[in-house]
C-alpha cells in the first residue's frame, strides 16, 4: 500500500534529513516509526503525503507515485488520512461541521450524507454527544478523537499519524490510543510515528527505528522487542520503555 524506495531529502544545500530510506507497508499492516527527536520521522511521513518534496528516490501510495509530476495531489491526499500532534481542527466550526467540510468540498457529498457519516464516526470515537460543540469546548483527548474521525470521514485507504498523543495530558493518551487500536484491528493500513511502545506491542506488525535520517531497524515487532537490535535502538528503547 505504501512503498518507500531509497528516499533522500535535503533541507537547504548541505543538511541531509533523509538518507536512502526504504520501507513498505502492506495493505492492512500497522507500522510504528520511532526514534530520537530530530531523526526525520515527521519529514518521512510528510513525504508520503506529498506535504514535503524529496530529491531522490520514490514513494508510491496504493500504486500512485507521489513524486510524479502528473500526480493529482489533492486526490492522493483525499485517500491518505493524516493526524498530527496538534489537532488542527477548524476552531470556528462546530465539531459536526469540522467533519462535514471536506466531505462536501472535496468529495462533493451533500450535506445530509456528510452529516450522517459525521455522526456515525463521532459515535464510533465516543463523541456522539459533542457534535454541536466547538473544538475549544473539548479536552485535548476529545479534540484528537475528533481529528481522527474527521480523517476517517474521507474514507482514507491509509492513515498516517505523527505523534498523535505526545501533546496530550497523560490521562488522555489512553482514550486516543484506544481509537487507534480499534482502527488497526479493523484492518486499516497505518503508519504511526509514536513513542507509545505499548501501542506498538499491541497492534504493530513492524517497527521502524530511525536515527539521524536513516532507517536503522525495520523489523517484525517480535524481533524488534526481543532484542536483536542495534545499539542505537536499544539505547533509545531503554529511555522510552
Ligand atoms: P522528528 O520528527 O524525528 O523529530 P523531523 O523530521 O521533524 O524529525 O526533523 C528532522 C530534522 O530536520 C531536524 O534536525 C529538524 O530540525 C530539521 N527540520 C525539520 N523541518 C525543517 C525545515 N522545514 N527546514 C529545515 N530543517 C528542518
Ligand atoms: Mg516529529
Amino acid at each position: 500500500m505504501i512503498e518507500i524506495n531509497d528516499v533522500s531529502k535535503w533541507y537547504g544545500p548541505s543538511f541531509q534529513v533523509l538518507k536512502s530510506c526504504s520501507t513498505r507497508i502492506d495493505r492492512g499492516q500497522v507500522v510504528v516509526v520511532c526514534g530520537p527527536s530530530g531523526s526525520g520521522k515527521s519529514t518521512l511521513v510528510k513525504c508520503v503525503n506529498a506535504l514535503e518534496p524529496f530529491e531522490q528516490g520514490s514513494i508510491s501510495v496504493d500504486g500512485t507515485k507521489v513524486e510524479a509530476r502528473d500526480t493529482n495531489l489533492p486526490k492522493l491526499r483525499s485517500h491518505v488520512g493524516m493526524v498530527f500532534q496538534h489537532f488542527e481542527l477548524f476552531p470556528h466550526l462546530k465539531v459536526v461541521d469540522n467533519l462535514c467540510l471536506a466531505q462536501q468540498k472535496v468529495l462533493g457529498r451533500d450535506r445530509k450524507e456528510a452529516e450522517s457519516r459525521a455522526l456515525a464516526l463521532l459515535q464510533r470515537v465516543g463523541l456522539a454527544d459533542h457534535a454541536d460543540k466547538f473544538p475549544a469546548q473539548l479536552s485535548g483527548g476529545q479534540q484528537q478523537r475528533v481529528a481522527i474521525a474527521r480523517s476517517l470521514a474521507m474514507n482514507p485507504t491509509v492513515m498516517l499519524f505523527d505523534e498523535p498523543t505526545s501533546a496530550l495530558d497523560p490521562e488522555m493518551v489512553g482514550e486516543v490510543l484506544d481509537v487507534m487500536v480499534d482502527l488497526a484491528q479493523e484492518g486499516m493500513t497505518m503508519m504511526v510515528v509514536t513513542h507509545e511502545m505499548g501501542f506498538a506491542r499491541k497492534v504493530a506488525d513492524r517497527v521502524v527505528f530511525m536515527d539521524r535520517g536513516e532507517i536503522i531497524e525495520d523489523a517484525d515487532k517480535e524481533v524488534f522487542f526481543s532484542g536483536a537490535q542495534s545499539e542505537r535502538a536499544r539505547s533509545f528503547l531503554s529511555k522510552v520503555l
